[in-house]
C-alpha cells in the first residue's frame, strides 16, 4: 500500500527547509516532562502541527509515530483548506491543471474537457455526480492504461485495476494482483498519478517496501520519483477537498 504521506522532518527550524523535505506542513516536537503520551495537534494559525512526547523517548521515534498519524493529519489541513464543490465557475484541478466548470443547461448532459474548460450541460440537479462520474471514467482509462505500461516493463500483469475514494491511500495492491486507486489521483499532476501507479506495479513483485521493492518502483518511475513523491505530499490534501462542498 501507499502511505500518502511518509513525513516528516524533526524540529523544523524554518517552514522553509520542510518545504523542501517535501512535507505539506512542518512539524515541531516538543519534548515535555509531564506528558505520558504522544499526542499531536495542529496550530491551523501558524499551520504547523506540534507533537508533544514524554522527554524519554527520543526523536526518531516520535518521528515515527507521527508518521502513523497520516490520516488524521490530511483531515486536519483539509478542514482549513477552502471548499471546492463541483460548481458552476468553480475551478478543479484535472491532471495538475486548473479547469473552470462552465454550465450551460443547453449543453450536453455529460461534461466534456476542452482545453481548460469542463462544459457542463443538462440540469443543475445532479450536476456533481455527473462531473465525478466523468472524473472517475477518466480516472479508470489513464490509471488502468499507465498500469498496464509499467506491468510490461516489470514483466508483470495486474489482474484487474479498479477506483474507489479512499482518504487514506492512493492505491494499494493486494497478493493476487488487483491494484485499486483513489479516482482522486486523475485531479493530480500526471508526474505524482505516475509515481503512485509504479509504486503499486511495484507490489505487483514485491508485497512489501523492501530493497528489491524500491528499486524496482526507481527503475519503473525513472528519474524524478523523489520529487514526484513529495509534489504528491503537497497537493494531497487539496485534491481530497475537490467536490466537497463542507
Ligand atoms: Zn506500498
Amino acid at each position: 500500500m501507499l502511505e500518502s504521506l511518509k513525513i516528516i522532518s524533526s524540529t523544523v527550524r524554518s517552514r522553509s527547509a520542510a518545504f523542501e523535505a517535501g512535507l505539506a506542513v512542518p512539524l515541531v516536537i516538543q519534548p515535555m516532562k509531564s506528558a505520558r503520551v504522544m499526542r499531536l495537534r495542529f496550530d491551523a494559525g501558524r499551520g504547523i502541527l506540534k507533537l508533544t512526547c514524554p522527554a524519554r523517548i527520543n526523536r526518531q521515534k516520535a518521528v515515527a509515530w507521527a508518521a502513523t498519524q497520516q490520516a488524521w493529519i490530511d483531515a486536519q489541513l483539509a478542514k482549513v483548506l477552502p471548499a471546492n464543490p463541483f460548481a458552476p465557475d468553480g475551478l478543479i484541478p484535472v491532471e495538475g491543471r486548473d479547469v473552470r466548470i462552465e454550465w450551460d443547461p443547453a449543453a450536453r448532459r455529460m461534461p466534456v474537457l476542452e482545453g481548460d474548460v469542463l462544459l457542463c450541460g443538462g440540469p443543475i440537479e445532479g450536476l456533481t455526480r455527473r462531473i465525478e462520474k466523468f472524473l472517475k471514467r477518466r480516472a479508470v482509462e489513464v490509471l488502468s492504461k499507465e498500469t498496464a505500461e509499467f506491468a510490461i516493463q516489470a514483466g508483470v500483469i495486474a489482474r484487474s485495476v479498479s477506483i474507489g475514494d479512499a482518504d487514506t491511500r492512493w492505491g494499494s495492491c493486494s497478493a493476487s494482483g488487483r491494484i485499486r486507486y483513489s479516482w482522486r489521483l486523475i485531479l493530480a499532476p500526471p508526474e505524482a498519478r505516475r509515481f503512485v501507479v509504479a509504486h503499486e506495479v511495484a507490489h505487483l513483485v514485491h508485497l512489501n517496501h523492501g530493497r528489491e521493492f524500491k528499486a524496482l518502483e526507481r527503475r519503473l518511475y525513472g528519474p524524478g520519483l523523489a520529487e514526484a513523491k513529495a509534489l504528491l505530499r503537497r497537493v494531497g490534501p487539496r485534491l481530497k477537498r475537490v467536490g466537497r462542498g463542507d
